[in-house]
Formats: C-alpha cells, structure tokens, sequence
C-alpha cells in the first residue's frame, strides 16, 4: 500500500507526475469529474484547518466522489480515548482513502502502519506537510515554468513551519536549488533539514537576519506565519510576532518575474498592499492547492488498486536502548513501537518526528 506522509514517499518522477496530471486535470476539468465515482475519502482533522481540509473535499468532489469524516475529534471517539491506530482501523471500514491532520507528530505514520486505505499525511505537529509541498511545486511551475536553479528565500517561521521543513526536502532533489533562510535566532532552521537534507543533497544554503539584503536575489519568497500554537512561552511568541513584515517598499527590491508564495493564514506578515502586486502568488496557490490533491488521491487509489508495493527510503534499525525526547511524538502519547532511522550521517533519528534520539 502507497502512503504520503513525507515528500520523499514519492520519487522526483512520481512527483513530477502528480505535477503534470494537476496541470491536465487544470486544462481538461471535464475529463476527470467521474475519475473516482464511488470513491470515499475520510478527513480526519484533530488540529483547526480551512483550505486543507476544505481543498480534499473540493478536490474529492470534483473527483466525483464522496467525503465523510471529523474537524474536530472532539466530536468522534478520540475523546473517549481511542487511539490513533485504532480510529484509522475503524475508518478503513468505512473510506478508500484518509486525509489525516494531527498536532502529534508522526500520528500519520504511525496510523499508515496499520491502515488498510492509503493515509495521507495533512501536516502532524511541526513536522512535515507534503501535500502543502505539492501545492507549492504546482504553484512554482505555473508561476516561473520550471522547477530547477531555483534561489528560495523563506521567510518568518522555520523552526515549526511544516510546509517549510517538507518543500525544503522535495527541492533537494531538484538542480541547482539554492536556499536563503531568513528568520529571527529563535526560530531558524532544525538541524536535521540543515544536515540530513541541505547536506547531504548539497543544498547550498544560508542563514541572514535582513529581508531586504536579499530580496534582490530571489526567484521565490516563501512567508511564513509565526505559529503562536506551537509556543509554551507566550511572551517569547510576542518578542517575535511580527519580525517580518513584507510591503510595497521591500518588493519594490524584488526581481521582476518573482513569486510571493505563503501557505497561509497569514497575520502581519504580508501586508495587504502587497495583495495587488502580480507576483504575489498565494492566493493563485491555495486553488492548485485543490487541483495537486485531486491528482494524489486519484494516483493513491489507482495505486491501491494495483496493489503497489510502497518505496523503502528509511534504514530503519532495532535500537531498544535509545528513545525519543519529542514530547510532541506520537511515541511518546500513545502506545506505538518505537522506531528509528541511521541517516547517512550516522545519526539515529526517531521514525516517527525525525527527533534525534538519545
Ligand atoms: N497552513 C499551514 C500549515 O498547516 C501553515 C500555517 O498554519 O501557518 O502548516
């Protein structure tokens, strides 16, 4: 069974793929609107969304087909205690395929383990977010036509940005990427994108404090809300709230043929004047955002048909002795096995958060 709970469950091809058939479905709408009759999709959102969630039911609609599921566990059996696993077994009863959101990292893992539908990951914690990595690639090929030697500046919230850690992952297989990270020194970068993605695949990467030192070279600017659930301390939240505020005056910096990306909601951090301004892209993105869904759920289910064998891109090691410190972890709330990868580095990592173990 296929899952996607990480950009790197698909190859560079399958991506590029998923990319060309979103690009088909946008020219011939028509030709796919029967493409997934009879198909159930189950969203099963433990953690607030809006385009997501609302994105896989459009997108599933548009397929053809029909959604059931959860906004808000508060609401289904969760509350009651039932586990992750659990909840996913019972599901698969009732859906072909599940769309998962979870504030516990790796719950999407963990509950592909035991799924008998493919799960798609929805974004887990501050972790990873691979379809919002497909809406984006989707959105970069529209707006500047190809994929590679492509300079990224992100921007704002890199130490919990899901979308940032994921699309950062997916770009390393792309030539010529280039990555400018521009954040305050309380929410750079983790470590384990920095070494285990940026180095390995030879990224070439750099830290700056200055948006508008760079803004010259840059091919794509990805904002960033700073994610104030994701702060225990409040007042540290507030110190770095608005750190970055692109207007008018900073874009007036910018490339011509440029593109603003953001995965949205934003707060402060762009302001509305930048709306009008042609290269602001994110508005444009939220719609493929539909389109790229409609393409991975109707490729999943045809690979679910088939039978298709997933891809193993983890060297998962037996290593009773080390644990992992993420209290956010799935491993560390419910009752999962642990797991751990080596990476070429030869760090252990935990399986399900990518936490370095210890
Ligand atoms: N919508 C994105 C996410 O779910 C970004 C955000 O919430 O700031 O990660």
């Amino acid at each position: 069974m296929r899952h996607l709970i990480d950009p790197t469950d698909l190859t560079r091809q399958e991506t590029d793929n998923i990319v060309a058939l979103a690009l088909d479905i946008i020219a011939n709408r028509a030709k796919y609107s029967e493409a997934c009759k009879g198909k159930k999709l189950a969203t099963l959102f433990y953690e607030p969304s809006t385009r997501t969630r609302l994105s896989f039911t459009s997108a599933m609609m548009e397929l053809g087909g029909n959604v059931l599921g959860f906004s808000d566990a508060n609401s289904s059996s969760v509350s009651k205690g039932e586990t992750v696993e659990d909840t996913v077994r019972v599901v698969g009863c009732f859906a072909d395929i599940i769309a998962m959101r979870h504030y516990i990292e790796g719950a999407p893992l963990d509950a592909s383990m035991v799924s008998r539908v493919p799960i798609i990951n929805a974004g887990d914690g501050s972790h990873a977010h691979p379809t919002q990595t497909l809406t984006d690639l989707l959105t970069m090929t529209r707006e500047l036509g190809h994929l590679d030697n492509l300079t990224i500046g992100f921007c704002g919230d890199l130490l919990y940005g899901r979308t940032v850690h994921s699309l950062i992952k997916a770009m390393s297989r792309y030539e010529g990427t280039k990555v400018v990270l521009i954040a305050p020194n309380e929410l750079r970068l983790p470590d384990y994108i920095k070494h285990d993605v940026c180095d390995k695949y030879g990224i070439e990467y750099r830290e700056v404090s200055s948006l508008e030192e760079v803004m010259g070279e840059l091919d794509v600017l990805y904002m960033t809300r700073v994610q104030q659930e994701r702060f225990a301390d409040k007042s540290e939240y507030e110190r770095v709230k608005d750190c970055y505020i692109l207007d008018t005056e900073k874009m007036a910096l910018a490339k011509e043929k440029m593109a603003v990306l953001h995965p949205l909601p934003r707060v402060n951090e762009i302001a509305k004047e930048v709306d009008a301004d042609p290269r602001a892209a994110y508005f444009r993105q939220v719609e493929n955002g539909k389109f790229v869904r409609m393409a991975l759920m109707y490729t999943l289910l045809k690979w679910a048909d088939e039978g298709a064998e997933p891809l193993h891109n983890h060297n998962v090691v037996e290593a009773p002795q080390l644990a992992c410190p993420n209290a956010k972890c799935i491993c560390n709330n419910e009752n999962v096995e642990k797991k751990f990868h080596l990476t070429d580095g030869g760090v252990y990592r935990c399986l399900y958060c990518d936490t370095k173990a210890q």
